[in-house]
């Protein structure tokens, strides 16, 4: 059987496009190597992740918050095998439901390794079983991307672990080193934080979350410190040897000096991702990639192979899965003949950590490389009515508006439920709205989203509540 389109790899990338081609009427097939579809995110990223940080943050709300809402209950009690057992439910609702929807589809879902033999061939090779070779007009690889790794660090996934460890360790480590402070480790290093364990973030960097506002960062990183995450910044990690039951670490300043040694039960090992092509045959292929492992594609996610395609974290970009969802969309309606098309301008991301942080769109510090005249306006949470009620104050709201015209070129937030805030932000600025477009915009009280609006009355120095 010829399809139209083979995609290679059921990640959010993948599935969506899956989905969408079908949608649209063409034949499609997808190959995917894991037992379940989902990818990444579904399996040991997005969705695990968050159901633990769900879950621990009831913990600790439950250990130190409810006395102060009149709540009286006993002291909470861990029990760490059923929090995994809630995370693994919601991985395997959300794994079923996506095979659910590929069979909704009509897409034939083939499991084990493709290859790619050359344009309209896809070898699928199963853990069991024979090879076939399957044949298609397009391909789509949306292979995603794999834990990078570091140098001294032997990841062996119980006591040196990478994120994937981490969403399976069977005890709470007395102490953890978290090495990067990238949104991954501290979403990870927050969960392991509050179930008890002494946390340590090492980043090489003299800043966390690179890429994001430096405000934003710094203020987090602040609130970090405020629940006892302790972090040693301009520092890299350059090797763990075992200790008795634990791991001694080496640590070194960044620019060079002398060695210091901590001690923990695990670490973390959070330094990024890199594109996964690992038995994809693209040498042969003659697909290109770039200096940086991804596969090259030339803005319509065409690779240099006529009829073979790449989508999500095996191109350049951000390594979001609501990206790869977003490119999976776009080729998909390419491939039918209509113009699918993704603003990289207006991708949002966020930390699900408590505070949560969120932004979309640039940076002050992008802005001011740029050159581009802006005004900002920013709004604490501490005079927020919904907030100041729910003791949640922590955080501020900050809008960037071109000076000139008012457009909305960035929003970053630091506070409750910011990832849920962000949405307006990114359907404003899809929209090009003006900063005064959201300050006229009649927003419900009290909601935590009028810090939002106030932050876009402050580009006029007219915020109400401050
Ligand atoms: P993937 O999800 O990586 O899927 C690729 C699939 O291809 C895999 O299932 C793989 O088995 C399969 N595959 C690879 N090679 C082959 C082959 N040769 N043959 C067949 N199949 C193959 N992003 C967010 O936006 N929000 C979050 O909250 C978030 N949290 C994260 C937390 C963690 C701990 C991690 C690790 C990542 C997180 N991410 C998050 C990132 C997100 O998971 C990725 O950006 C997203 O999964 C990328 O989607 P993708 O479709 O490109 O690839």
């Amino acid at each position: 059987m010829a399809y139209d389109l083979i995609v290679i790899g059921t990640g959010p990338g993948g599935y969506v496009c899956a989905i969408r081609a079908a949608q649209l009427g063409l034949k499609v097939a997808v190959v995917e190597k894991r037992a379940t579809h989902g990818g990444t995110c579904l399996n040991v990223g997005c969705i695990p992740s968050k159901a633990l940080l769900h879950a621990s943050e009831l913990f600790e709300e439950a250990s130190h918050k409810f006395g102060k809402m009149g709540i009286k209950v006993p002291a909470p009690e861990l029990d760490l095998p059923a929090m995994m057992a809630f995370k693994d439910e919601g991985v395997d609702g959300n794994t079923k439901g996506v095979a659910f929807l590929l069979k909704k589809n009509k897409i034939d879902a083939f499991h084990g390794t493709g290859k790619i033999l050359g344009a309209g061939k896809v070898e699928v090779t199963p853990e069991e079983g024979a090879a076939q070779t399957l044949e298609t007009k397009a391909i789509v690889i949306a292979t995603g991307s794999d834990v990078a790794k570091l140098k001294g660090l032997d990841i062996d996934e119980e006591t040196i672990v990478s994120s994937t460890g981490a969403l399976t360790l069977k005890t709470v480590p007395a102490k953890m080193i978290v090495v990067g402070g990238g949104v991954i480790g501290l979403e990870l290093g927050s969960v392991w934080r509050r179930l008890g364990a002494e946390v340590t973030v090492v980043e090489f960097l003299d800043r966390i979350l690179p890429g994001m506002d430096s405000d934003v960062a710094k203020q987090f990183q602040r609130l970090l410190e405020k629940q006892g995450v302790a972090f040693k910044l301009g520092s890299k990690v350059t090797g763990a040897e075992k200790a008795g039951e634990g791991l001694k670490v080496t640590v070194e300043p960044a620019k060079g000096g002398e060695a210091a040694t901590l001690e923990a039960d695990v670490v973390l090992v959070a330094i990024g991702r890199v594109p996964y092509t690992a038995g994809l045959g693209l040498e042969e292929a003659g697909v290109a990639l770039d200096e940086r492992g991804r596969v090259k594609t030339d803005g319509h996610f065409k690779s240099s192979v006529d009829g073979i395609y790449a989508i999500g974290d095996v191109i350049v970009g951000p390594m979001l899965a609501h990206k790869a969802e977003d490119e999976g969309m776009a080729i998909a309606e390419i491939l039918a003949g209509k113009a699918g098309h993704v603003n990289y301008d207006v991708i949002p991301s966020v930390v699900y950590t408590y505070p949560e942080v969120a932004s979309v769109g640039k940076t002050e510090e992008e802005l001011k490389a740029a050159k581009v005249e802006y005004k900002a306006g920013k709004f604490p949470f501490t005079a927020n009515g919904r907030a100041k009620a729910n003791a949640t104050t922590e955080g501020f709201v900050k809008v960037l508006a071109d000076a000139r015209t008012d457009r909305v070129l960035g929003v970053h937030i630091v506070g409750p439920r910011a990832g849920d805030l962000i949405a307006e932000a990114a359907i404003a600025m899809e929209f090009g709205a003006s900063s005064e477009d959201i300050a006229r915009t009649c927003h419900a009280h009290p909601t935590l989203a009028e810090a939002v609006k106030e932050a876009a009355l402050a580009v006029e120095g007219r915020a109400i509540h401050m």
